[in-house]
């Protein structure tokens, strides 16, 4: 089974964290759309007669798109895979673009499969917001969700950020409160980082937004995990609630190693042996899809590179890392531990798990297990 990703690469407003590729100009839209259209044939033998079970519409900003352009990608892909088997269809939200005509659009295109709306939050305070530079409310942020729910999406899920200077503990604790007063069934849940080059990393360097506090971040991480686990909540990937059996299927599927393909601009593909990611511009995108030319760069992963990539993924997870993968031949974990503390994971049955502690470090401890190349 393999998943498609759809990357639409248009924002209305530039969050200042973020580092993701967009466009802030909506004028090459159509275009794009048709490009996009047209890189759906052109990849086909990509996936090697997998069939899709999951497709993820992400941004940039999908909700930027009219019914009608999802509706033709849909359409696209369903002709393209004609023994696709469908479980899962996400598209991501802006609050502020979730007004009741845009659900009752979204609503109808249940009939060609979307079934889950995840929705970008952040936070239900105002303060929070401005400080990202979001473009919605906390006040829009809570009624687009009460509109999501009522149109009968059963499959939601919400973007929380953590460790936001603006946020105290009391704030932070407050929107954990919310989300499991409505009942949101999945939460994915990241700490601020300040990436190199981003509004927010200019602003902290010239005085004008203040400074993440590592000790905060350290301290509402543990709220989450704690706070999420009393409420029924499976942590079953680090940053990653959901209640039982609610689990995101396509972004399982990522942790799990399993193939997908990538449309538009800066999406990433991975097949098993490599890894290829479309060019992170626009013009450069529609024109060379244009000339029938997909334009990636490709890496080749050798067995180390795939064996540390599953390392990586299962550890993040709560079903761990199973000695007896595939990828792990010859593994010699007893040695790879040595250097951890101990009460950083659990090791049973030749699966390793990290605790609640050991959660804070992962991606240290797997790179002291890696395999060397
Ligand atoms: S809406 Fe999402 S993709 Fe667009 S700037 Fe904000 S965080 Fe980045």
């Amino acid at each position: 089974m393999a998943g498609i990703y759809i990357h639409i690469p248009f924002c209305k407003q530039a969050c200042h964290y973020c580092n993701f590729y967009f466009s802030l100009s909506l004028t090459q839209k159509a275009e794009l759309v048709n490009a996009i259209l047209k890189e759906i044939g052109l990849s086909k033998g990509y996936l090697d007669g997998e069939a899709i079970e999951t497709i993820y519409f992400g941004g940039g900003t999908p909700s930027l798109l009219a019914a009608d352009e999802i509706k033709s990608i849909l359409e696209s892909i369903y002709r393209t895979y004609p023994d696709i088997s469908l479980k899962e269809v996400t598209l991501e939200a802006n609050p502020d673009d979730l007004t009741a005509d845009k659900v009752r659009e979204l609503s109808s295109l249940r009939a060609y499969g979307l079934n889950r709306l995840s929705i970008g939050i952040q936070s239900f305070h105002d303060a929070d917001l401005l400080y990202m530079n979001r473009a919605h409310s906390a006040q829009e942020a809570s009624a687009a969700i009460k509109r999501v729910q009522d149109s009968g999406f059963e499959h939601l899920t919400i973007d929380l950020i953590y460790g936001t200077p603006t946020m105290p503990d009391e704030a932070w604790y407050e929107n954990l409160q919310t989300t499991s007063e409505l009942h949101i069934p999945h939460i994915s849940s990241y700490a601020l980082t300040v990436e190199p080059k981003t509004y927010l990393d200019k602003h902290i360097k010239t005085g004008k937004a203040d400074p993440v506090d590592e000790a905060q971040t350290v301290r509402q991480f543990d709220m989450l995990m704690g706070y999420m686990a009393s409420c029924g909540y499976e942590q079953y990937e680090i940053s990653n609630y959901a209640l039982p059996g609610k689990y995101a299927i396509h972004n399982t599927n990522y942790w799990r190693g399993k193939k997908y393909l990538g449309l538009g601009p800066s999406a990433h593909s991975y097949n098993g042996q490599s890894r290829r990611w479309n060019v992170a511009n626009n013009q450069q995108y529609i024109k060379s899809i244009k000339e029938s030319i997909i334009p990636y760069q490709i890496e080749h992963l050798t067995p180390a590179q795939q064996a540390n990539e599953y390392i990586m993924t299962s550890l993040r997870t709560m079903w761990g890392m199973d000695i007896s993968d595939f990828r792990l031949t010859d593994y010699d974990l007893k040695k790879s531990l040595s250097g951890i503390e101990p009460s950083f994971y659990i090791l049973d049955d030749g699966v390793l798990k990290l605790t609640q502690k050991g959660r804070h470090f992962a991606d240290r401890i797997a790179a002291e297990l890696f395999i060397e190349d």
